[in-house]
């Protein structure tokens, strides 16, 4: 296997073009036989070799025009099958076997649980058999699956159904046409014995669409609020896009094993059961949240991915950041608008900012990879996600509509890249955006520094805003073009009219959206009474970091006063920020703790502010995670961040613990559980008190919410809340937690998140004992990410001093690379912070990543990753 990069720069056109597959499948657990069948055609003028490509496939036989050629008549090897001298154009048929139960990388045709299904995306397609495995090369598929029919009664692929019967042997039958060509990624097949769930759709031109969910047989009740998500998204994408659905049939199936969230193949999206099942006993808030988001993520892939699809997989974001920018927009028109812009800001700090501070930072475009699994990152998710809104803002909702519906009808049908997207918006943009590109080419995330002066005599205010380039990976970066979003408020928090005095046409004003382009610029406002306050970057208006000179008074106002809601959010978590690094600095210097009035204050402002919405104000009554703490620090000290972050917590109760408890009591409710938004809401500010009340010496509170909930919202914060304690009550509610659901493989799932994630001594020794237990599987990515994925982003354990998290860690590591290469590749992401480790931690980690390099036989998928972070 070739550790060797692929570039974007070296991209050829196809040579061939394969019209139409004809697929069979005789499914049989360690051999399956595949024939496919492929119209072939000859694009260059040159005959040149047909070059196709094969992973973990054996050959049976080959035939071209019906005639079976000789072994001297092609080349084979372990990843490619070459054919020269071919005709203009010819038919080819070839059979081969794969074996799906040995499949643990679950990538290819696999079977899990008694289940045969596909996960093929960006290349899993010549897992299944020979063939042209790339994003341009579009076909129209036509597969027959031939099975046990009492062992796999449901038989699906994409497309509309055509045919189906039975044959001798007690085996059966289904032929599926899809009528619309594709690329091999968005090929699906699954067959099993699973239980389904059915309902329909109208869409806008009053065709019935046939919609079903499959799973687990005895799990149909928890596929309602799924089937909903689903025709929601539908009607979305009609009303706000105009896109209609194309086909007659829309079929999902949730799997317990799958390596990512869930896949849009057409017709027949598999989806990993965590972003389907649930109902109020078994899954969270967050998870029905989840499941409304990426059902409609994959719906809207449909249009933005299956009908225009990417030339090649450097074009990744093309889809999937107009994807997450759609699910966004679909989450925020269902819900509170502020609230999913914290959630969406959150997740991209929490993952993609530290992602493109550390050596794996990559554009949103990248140029080179080794193992293209490897970049189905935040980056090109999520930041991408924001790359677009940008351009949504630059637009405005009406323009952007306009260039989307002119991408549509010009590219439908086509695989295509970046470029051709940005010339559809280019085509309703006011602004010229050129410079714009820079956010799909440049990597790090911009900082600025913003400084201001206010001049009484002229009534002006000079604000200096200043692009400052920190990129860790690329030193010689050019300024970004991006929309910034500011208001000015005078001493009684009253917006100011912005008049700016050389008024230019790279601003639109009457959105008080300033058009940042230069390295450096000033922009002078006229008329300011005053000394202003400036509320900037509202509503996170581009995805950068800014640094001001602003004081914990001036962050304590914006925070009970900024019109934005989400800077409100904002000005909260940088006030809490500023008093935690203080406090942090003071335990490492071994100096005495103490916390800020000031910060007290603001927190008990918002605490008793009855106006709020509350779910913002749980947000607000959030104290920045330990991650987004750590990444703020030069050289990491995980203990001091925690002890910090401890401190605080039982200063807030000791000082406003009557407050708390008092208005966490107010909001206990007894009545049926329900996901109309104000209760889910009260859940989550009530939870949020709770993690504050955990900090009293009696967890009574904490316990007695374990015990008499109705819902695993509040029962899984108690139980959260209960493992990092002491008492006794945490055996108790471990113990029963375990006992009722041991069964259920999703809850399963949030009890080993939970141990894992705990700050208490015992929890490495618990990890451990947990590895041997009859609820885990290492062959189950799920439970992978909950036990050890959990346990690794526990700083404190990871980090621990002697070295055995490292250690742990990488044993993993180079135990899952033998079975599942890009679960073990996600996992070894955790060693990023490498380079900002004190000299004695760095010495104990290069040890552990030295030792997942020497391995033998390493999948490419963890060398990229380990060799980037070791250099
Ligand atoms: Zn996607």
């Amino acid at each position: 296997m070739s550790m060797e990069k692929v570039y974007l720069k070296d991209y050829e056109k196809p040579v061939y073009e394969l019209s139409t597959i004809d697929l069979e499948f005789n499914l049989d657990d360690t051999k399956t036989l595949v024939k496919s069948k492929m119209k072939v055609k000859r694009l260059g003028s040159e005959n040149q070799a047909l070059v196709l490509d094969a992973d973990e496939v054996e050959l049976k036989a080959i035939f071209l025009e019906g005639e079976e050629l000789h072994e001297s008549e092609y080349e084979l090897t372990s990843n490619s099958l070459t054919l020269h001298n071919l005709p203009k154009s010819f038919t080819l048929e070839i059979h081969n076997y794969i074996n799906p139960e040995a499949n643990t990388a679950l990538d290819g045709l696999y079977k899990s649980s008694g289940i045969f299904c596909t996960q093929n995306e960006p290349e899993g397609f010549r897992r299944i058999t020979y063939f042209l495995d790339r994003p341009d090369v579009m076909a129209v598929y036509t597969t027959k699956i031939i099975a046990d029919k009492k062992k796999y009664p449901i038989l699906l692929s994409n497309g509309n159904l055509f045919e189906k019967g039975d044959l001798s042997d007690g085996k059966h039958y289904a032929i599926w046409k899809d009528p619309f060509p594709k690329p091999s990624y968005l090929y699906a097949l699954v067959a099993g014995d699973l239980g389904v769930v059915n309902d329909s759709f109208k869409t806008m031109s009053d065709k019935d669409i046939e919609l079903n969910i499959y799973c687990d047989k005895g799990n149909e009740s928890k596929c309602s609020f799924a089937m909903e998500s689903l025709k929601n998204s539908m009607k979305w994408d009609e009303e706000r896009f105009g896109r209609e659905y194309d086909l007659d049939i829309y079929n999902i199936v949730a799997v317990d094993s799958f390596n990512m969230g869930a896949m849009e193949n057409k017709g027949l999206n598999i989806f990993n059961s965590h972003y389907v099942l649930a109902d109020s006993d078994t899954a969270t808030d967050t998870n029905f949240m989840g499941i409304e988001s990426v059902i409609g993520h994959e719906y809207f892939h449909n249009w933005t991915g299956n009908r225009i699809t990417c030339r090649d997989w450097f074009q990744l974001t093309l889809k999937e950041g107009l994807t997450v920018f759609r699910d966004q927009e679909f989450s925020s028109d269902l819900n509170s608008r502020a609230v999913q812009r914290i959630s969406d800001v959150k997740a991209l700090r929490e993952r993609q900012f530290v992602e493109d501070a550390s050596p794996t930072s990559h554009p949103i475009k990248p140029e080179s990879y080794i193992q293209i699994n490897n970049f189905y990152t935040a980056t090109i998710y999520e930041k991408g996600a924001e790359v677009i809104r940008m351009i949504h803002t630059l637009l405005g909702e009406e323009n952007f509509r306009a260039a989307m519906d002119l991408y549509f009808e010009t590219f439908d049908g086509q695989a295509v890249r970046t470029e051709d997207f940005i010339w559809a918006m280019q085509e309703k943009s006011p602004f010229n955006l050129e410079q714009f590109k820079l956010w799909y080419s440049q990597s790090g995330t911009p900082e600025l520094d913003i400084s201001s002066v206010y001049d009484k005599k002229s009534k002006t205010f000079k604000v200096t805003i200043k692009q400052c380039f920190l990129s860790p990976v690329n030193t010689e970066q050019k300024p970004y073009f991006f929309p910034f979003k500011i208001a000015l408020l005078d001493n009684k928090a009253q917006e100011l009219n912005l008049i700016l005095e050389n008024n230019s046409s790279q601003i639109l004003l009457d959105k008080n959206i300033l058009i940042i382009s230069k390295e450096e610029e000033t922009f002078v406002f006229k008329d300011v009474d005053a000394t202003p306050l400036m509320s900037f970057n509202q509503n996170f208006s581009a995805p950068v970091k800014v640094h001001t000179s602003y004081s914990l008074d001036e962050y304590a106002f914006l925070m009970a006063n900024d019109k934005d809601e989400f800077n409100r959010f904002e000005a909260s978590q940088t006030l809490a920020s500023m008093v935690l690094h203080k406090i942090i600095d003071a335990v490492e210097s071994d100096l005495p703790m103490s916390l800020s009035p000031i910060f007290v204050s603001a927190f008990d402002k918002v605490l008793k502010d009855m106006d709020l919405d509350l779910s913002l104000k749980a947000d607000m009554l959030t104290l920045p995670s330990v991650s987004m703490l750590m990444q703020d620090r030069k050289v990491l000290d995980v203990e001091a961040i925690y002890i910090a972050k401890n401190f605080v917590k039982r200063e807030l109760v000791r000082e406003l613990g009557a407050d708390i408890k008092g208005q966490y009591i107010s909001l206990i409710n007894t009545k049926e559980y329900s996901l109309d938004s104000k209760e889910m809401s009260k859940r989550k500010l009530k939870n949020t008190l709770l993690t504050y009340l955990g900090a009293l010496k009696d967890s009574g509170v904490v316990k007695a919410q374990y015990d008499n909930s109705n819902n695993m919202t509040d029962r899984l914060t108690a139980l959260s809340v209960l493992a990092n304690s002491r008492e006794n009550a945490k055996i108790d509610a471990l113990t029963d937690f375990y006992e009722r659901y041991k069964d259920n493989t999703l809850v399963m799932n949030k009890y080993l998140a939970v141990i894992a994630s705990s700050e208490l001594k015992e929890t490495p020794a618990n990890v451990l004992k947990l590895l041997d237990d009859e609820i885990f599987d290492i062959k189950v990515p799920n439970l992978v990410r909950s036990l050890i994925g959990s346990f690794a982003r526990n700083a404190l354990h990871f980090h621990a001093v002697n070295g055995k998290g490292y250690k742990f860690v990488a044993d993993k590591v180079i135990e899952l690379d033998k079975l599942n290469p890009q679960i073990a590749s996600g996992l070894s992401g955790v060693f990023k912070d490498y380079s900002r480790l004190n000299d004695n931690a760095r010495n104990l980690m290069k040890k552990e990543l030295e030792k997942i390099l020497s391995t033998k036989d390493l999948s490419k998928n963890v060398y990229e990753i380990v060799s980037k972070i070791l250099v």
